[in-house]
């Protein structure tokens, strides 16, 4: 557990956020109302920085009797897409959150927007400027440089609301006007030099409002308002957000609406060996640098999901990195470690033969084929008994069979004798070998006398995995590895970008694998320990051909933590 969550006696978090809300509540700041929201820009799929986000604002709403509102910040239509809101929507509901009868939109506001954007301009604290881009920005001012006052900064109010009016009409190009607030350009927060809340986009359609506006208001004025029209009490977002407090409460001040939320920062997750910014998960997508969105490379919820992570999972994950105003970079392994212990207990086991190796019981008849019991589960008995068919042919694993063996190998070798997992043991009497004097096929001999009983006057060490050749079914297997090689990619401090830093080894790919055959009964998603091997979900989504697909969830230990230490 991290310093940073205790549980309370009633075993819910506490961190700095419920400190407030608890203080709240105390003395009864909005009636004791606790309403939160999650707001996401329908302009990509949500990633794992996005599950602390909804994980803290669903929470919260839920530890306290309250509501958390869904609400799409759709302010900016051309990067936006339906696609995006009903994969929000799906990961939002596979992390277990529930946000009432309604989804909101920040565009269900746009006439409410607008009638704000005219009592701005009524109390004088908005106004129409024709500056250019160009020409806003060097009126801007910097961080250490005063901005100026816009030559159009004194219009009248009259000729403010016509402007205003004539701009939503279409009657100006884009990015010939744009309404702004009249705040202070010498500032020193340069959020407050007069920002702009509307600008013209013509020839966009809107996902949601289709072709009805051409003029769009900006995230900072639609934020708190729709936050304000919602009854939102505690608005909760990230760190980059607090210099842009002070307009938040300037806007909703200065309109005086009957709701003030409290916006409230805390630090973004950041996940080592990955990105989690929209715009580089779009770019790796777009420029074929991964399958998609829901690859299971990606630290996106969907890629997650697809790569078997559980909700329970992800929910530990995020409880344990805990919820600060420090920014951090959390170790891959932390998240590994969750998904390890969610699968270790729930995940039934069975046998995968990842680099087959053809074995021969040559003392076993060629018509006989028996069924061994097996268990599912080695510390849990409710999972019950599976039936393994054992026969003359098998594959072991290339891996558990050495002519020279390394020191301490404890596995098959020629003359020397194994175990197999819930089965016989055997000996390898002959090696077979193609001409480039590869091992194609091992002749062994099994002892009928050693199932479930130890092998009499001798002592045999190792147990391998195996299952019947003829009962097996062919899959797929994909090993995953992290996405990029450096820690933390887009800040590499080495002079190069984070598409620079991309692991060329993330995807292996055995394409004939051999699985025991009760897999046959696995549907899709369906998650098992491969024994020895590790984590593998059937994957929900593909299909080789007519093979199965598995995924590695997570191998068994972390391999990586091994590669540290050496
Ligand atoms: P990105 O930088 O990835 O594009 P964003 O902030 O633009 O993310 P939004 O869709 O606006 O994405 O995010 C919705 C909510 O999720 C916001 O309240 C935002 O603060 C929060 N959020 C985004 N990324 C993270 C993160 N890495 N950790 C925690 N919260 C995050
Ligand atoms: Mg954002």
């Amino acid at each position: 557990m991290s310093d940073t969550e205790h549980p309370k006696s009633d075993n819910k978090p506490s961190n700095f956020i419920r400190n407030i809300i608890d203080e709240d509540l105390k003395n009864n700041k909005n009636n004791g109302r606790v309403v939160t929201r999650f707001p996401p820009e329908p302009n990509g799929y949500l990633h794992i920085g996005h599950a602390k986000s909804i994980l803290l604002n669903f929470g919260i709403a839920e530890d306290y009797d309250g509501y958390c509102n869904l609400r799409f910040d759709d302010t900016n239509p051309h990067k936006e897409n339906i696609e995006f809101v009903e994969a929000i929507k799906k990961d939002v509901e596979w992390l277990g959150c529930h946000w009432g009868d309604k989804v909101y939109f920040s565009s269900d506001y746009f006439d409410a927007l607008y009638d704000f954007a005219v009592q701005l301009i009524k109390k004088e604290k908005a106004y129409v400027c024709d500056l250019n881009a160009e020409a806003m920005r060097e009126y801007r001012g910097t961080l250490t440089k005063a901005g100026k006052d816009s030559p159009f900064r004194h219009r009248t109010v009259e000729e403010n609301l016509d402007l205003l009016a004539r701009m939503k009409a279409g009657e100006f190009e884009d990015g010939s006007k744009v309404l702004r607030a009249k705040i202070d350009m010498a500032s020193a927060n340069i959020n407050m030099r007069d920002p702009t809340l509307y600008r013209i986009r013509h020839g966009v359609v809107h996902h949601q409002t289709g072709a009805e506006w051409c003029l769009y208001p900006m995230y900072d004025f639609t934020h708190c308002i729709s936050d304000a029209l919602e009854g939102i009490t505690h608005s909760i977002c990230t760190l980059e957000f607090e210099d842009h407090r002070p307009l938040y409460d300037w806007f909703l001040d200065t309109l005086e609406t009957e709701h003030h939320p409290q916006q409230i920062e805390f630090s973004r997750l950041n996940l080592e060996h990955t990105v989690t910014s929209k715009r580089k998960l779009t770019a790796l997508v777009n420029n074929g640098h991964v399958e998609g969105w829901d690859d299971p490379r990606l630290p996106t919820i969907a890629g997650l999901r697809r790569r078997g992570c559980t909700p329970a999972a992800l929910r530990e994950f995020i409880k344990r990195i805990g919820v600060t105003k420090s920014d951090n970079v959390i170790e891959m392994a932390v998240l590994e470690g969750c998904m390890r212990d969610d699968l270790n207990k729930n995940a039934p086991r069975r046998m995968a033969v990842l680099h087959p190796l053809k074995v021969i019981i040559t003392n076993y008849p060629e018509d006989k084929e028996e069924l061994l019991e097996a268990a599912n589960h080695p510390q849990d008995e409710s999972f019950g008994m599976r039936k393994l068919p054992f026969s003359r042919e098998l594959y072991i694993d290339q891996e558990d069979f050495k002519e020279v063996p390394p020191k301490k190998y404890k596995r098959l070798i020629p003359n020397g004798e194994v175990r197999l997992r819930n089965s016989y043991v055997i000996r390898c009497d002959e090696v077979i070998k193609d001409s480039d004097n590869n091992v194609i096929e091992l002749r062994c001999t099994y002892d009928a006398d050693t199932h479930g009983k130890k092998p009499e006057g001798r002592k045999v060490k190792g147990v391998i995995h195996w299952v019947s050749a003829k009962h097996a079914i062919e899959a797929e297997i994909r090993l995953y590895d992290r996405l990029f090689n450096h820690p933390t990619p887009d800040n590499s401090k080495d002079g190069k970008e984070y598409a620079d830093h991309i692991n060329p080894d993330s995807l292996r790919i055995l394409t004939h694998c051999y699985l025991e055959a009760t897999l046959s009964e696995a549907t899709p998603g369906d998650q098992f320990q491969f024994e020895r091997e590790g984590y593998y979900n059937l994957d929900p989504m593909h299909q080789a051909g007519n093979k199965p697909i598995y995924n590695r969830t997570v191998t068994l230990r972390d391999a990586w933590e091994k590669i540290a230490k050496k």
